[in-house]
């Protein structure tokens, strides 16, 4: 823990963008200008560090932002940041500016480059889980997957329709990367007969048994959600199995792809982002160094960087049973 007192902050956001990283943002520079602080923003993730991409913010610059989706400050990832040279370089235009403590908004890859560069630089680093996945733990809610799984649901309602009109089954593949919250919550909220998620085996056989039982039952409308990361494959593997192994079915594919990562965020993302961003900033002031800011049961929970990077979120065993009873 860094005993230099924070006076000069940068924010930054790393990774993937996700809906809801504005309203971060917004919150830790506003936090940080009524406290008195300098505040920055580095652009580019950790490449603005290195390229000495950073910028002074006022509360103005954080006008109207609150709600677009992406990011302000843009996003990448960084091949230098892994490289020792990469983050001594980072440091110098930090030190230059006197900037003695960062927010890094991003998941879990972030957090790893953040915590190594605290430990290298003794520069305090705070970080807000800023990924449409729900991959980290320490927090019920990571910023942008409300929104996310809103836009997946709004699309799967739409497919309903169609599928319904033709008497389809359609296989939707839904984002998650190795995680499947999207998947999970999306499928619920759809209604979807079956979900297909990384977290619990995909027995296919089971799936063509229940699909060729429902065919029986004259239970027309199939919509099958997969998450892109199931071990069995994405939606385009699912559809293929399918079409081969029930040839009388009319299948479709679609894949929901990128449009789940734009857009608004949503009333709970904007909430959460702007909570976990004034915390941000209190946490650099009050000495809570090189933690990731989460909410659990509705209380802020800090998880040192280091457990934040190392554990997954578990799905619950009762959200998997809903899904059975429910599908059914
Ligand atoms: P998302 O969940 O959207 O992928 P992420 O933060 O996990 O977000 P990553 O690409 O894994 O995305 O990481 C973002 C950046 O963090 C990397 O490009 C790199 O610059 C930095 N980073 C990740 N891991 C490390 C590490 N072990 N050492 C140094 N820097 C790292």
């Amino acid at each position: 823990m860094s005993a230099k007192k924070v006076n000069k902050i940068a924010v930054l956001t790393s990774g993937g963008d996700a809906p809801g990283m504005n309203a971060a943002i917004r919150a830790v520079v506003r936090t940080g200008v009524y406290h008195g602080l300098e505040v920055f923003g580095v652009t580019r993730g950790y490449n603005g560090m290195i390229d000495d991409d950073i910028f002074e913010m006022d509360s103005k610059s954080v006008a109207n932002i609150i709600q677009r989706g992406g990011t302000i400050l843009k996003t990448a990832r960084s091949k230098d940041f892994f490289t020792p040279e990469g983050r001594q370089k980072a440091y110098e235009n930090l030190k230059k500016r006197g900037i003695n403590g960062i927010v890094v908004i991003g998941g879990d890859g972030s957090f790893k480059g953040a915590q190594k560069f605290s430990n290298e630089f003794d520069i305090p680093c705070i970080g807000l889980p800023g990924t449409i996945d729900k991959d980290i733990a320490g927090s019920d809610f990571t910023i942008g997957f409300d929104t996310a799984v809103n836009t997946a649901v709004e699309a799967i309602d739409k497919i309903r329709d169609t599928a319904d009109a033709h008497d389809r089954l359609f296989v939707v593949e839904v984002m998650g990367r190795d995680a499947g919250y999207i998947a999970l919550h999306s499928g619920i909220a759809t209604g979807a007969e079956n979900i297909l998620i990384p977290e619990s085996k995909t027995d296919m056989e089971a799936l063509v048994s229940a699909l060729t039982e429902k065919e029986k039952r004259k239970k027309l409308v199939n919509l099958i959600v997969v998450a892109e990361g199931d071990e069995f494959g994405g939606g385009n593997q699912v559809g293929d199995f399918l079409k081969q192994r029930l040839p009388n079915a009319d299948i479709r594919v679609c894949i929901l792809g990128h449009i789940q990562r734009g857009g608004a965020p949503s009333c709970l993302d904007r909430l959460i982002a702007s909570r976990m961003g004034y915390h941000a900033v209190e946490c650099l002031l009050n000495g809570t160094h090189n933690v990731m800011v989460g909410i659990e049961d509705n209380k802020m929970k800090y998880t040192p960087l280091d457990n934040a990077v190392k554990a997954k979120q578990k799905i619950s065993e009762e959200w998997l049973k809903i899904v059975k009873i429910l599908a059914s």
